[in-house]
């Protein structure tokens, strides 16, 4: 027969031995200071370049990860891989203003899709050679993101592509990926579009502004870029990167009034 009153305490006993494991030895009293934010600055959306089991795969096993991925199948779903305290290996060699390797202070999405791969180049010309997007994906990405920028407390212009933390590398989430549609849902910076129709009136008289100044309304905006006042390699680049994410009907890199106009309007 078990003794009532042994088991009672014994029980009791275990119980606070177990809590006392638990709590941690090398701290005795907790506190939430008033002075205090979150590490994270960014959010960097990519896509995967590779179907949902092969992504899962390498985010997963790989040397490369992200926070979340999400899936291609109807409704897509939304996978966390790593825990947003940790640093996900997503951003590689990248800078934003004056931060580098943004894999420290940001929050990394994959989102399943082929990019360019079945058009056979790398960059096509043509933005009909690149996998759309589906609505599905979108959606939760942007319920996603209303969460992560709420908890983080993100500004809106923090969200952005790996293309443009890495211009010189990444040309990811490609010219299909819709920016438009999520700053409509304030994720991210768009333009005026009745400024940008003025100030193309304005270059069509005046000419378009010189490659120093692109190159510094560049640089204002956030790409990393070195100011040469040539229309050289890395320009072109970051050029790409810009249109893609703001003007993706023509990323060829070469500057034309519509550009020159969008990059004014923002860079003020
Ligand atoms: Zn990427």
């Amino acid at each position: 027969m078990i003794n009532k009153k042994w088991y009672k305490y014994g029980l009791i006993g275990l119980v606070s031995m177990v809590l006392s494991a638990c709590a941690s030895s090398v701290v005795d009293e907790r506190y939430q200071a008033k002075g205090q934010d979150s590490r994270v600055k960014y959010v960097v959306i990519h896509y995967t370049w590779e179907d949902m089991p092969n992504s899962l795969r390498i985010l997963t096993e790989g040397e490369v990860s992200a926070h979340y991925l999400i899936s291609d199948d109807e409704p897509a779903r939304v996978l966390q891989l790593v825990d947003e305290t940790q640093r996900a290996w997503h951003a590689g060699l990248s800078q934003w203003k004056s931060d580098v390797n943004l894999n420290g202070n940001s929050i990394g999405i994959e989102v399943v899709n082929l990019g360019s791969r079945q058009s056979g180049q790398a960059v096509p010309a043509e933005s009909s050679g690149w996998q759309p997007f589906t609505r599905s994906q979108i959606e939760r990405l942007i319920v996603l993101l209303k969460d992560i920028q709420a908890r983080h407390g993100i500004p809106a212009e923090n969200i952005l592509g790996h293309s443009d933390i890495a211009p010189q590398r990444k040309v990811d989430p490609g010219p299909l990926f819709p920016w438009q549609w999520l700053a409509q849902e304030g994720l991210g910076r768009w333009y005026d579009e009745n400024r940008v129709t003025e100030l193309m009136q304005q270059y069509r008289q005046t000419g378009l502004p010189s490659v120093l100044d692109v190159q510094k309304q560049l640089r204002q905006i956030g790409y990393m870029i070195e100011l040469t006042a040539e229309m050289d390699k890395q320009s072109k680049n970051v050029l790409r990167a810009f249109q893609m994410h703001y003007r993706p009907s023509r990323y060829d890199g070469v500057l034309d009034l519509e550009t020159a106009a969008i990059l004014q309007d923002l860079s003020r």
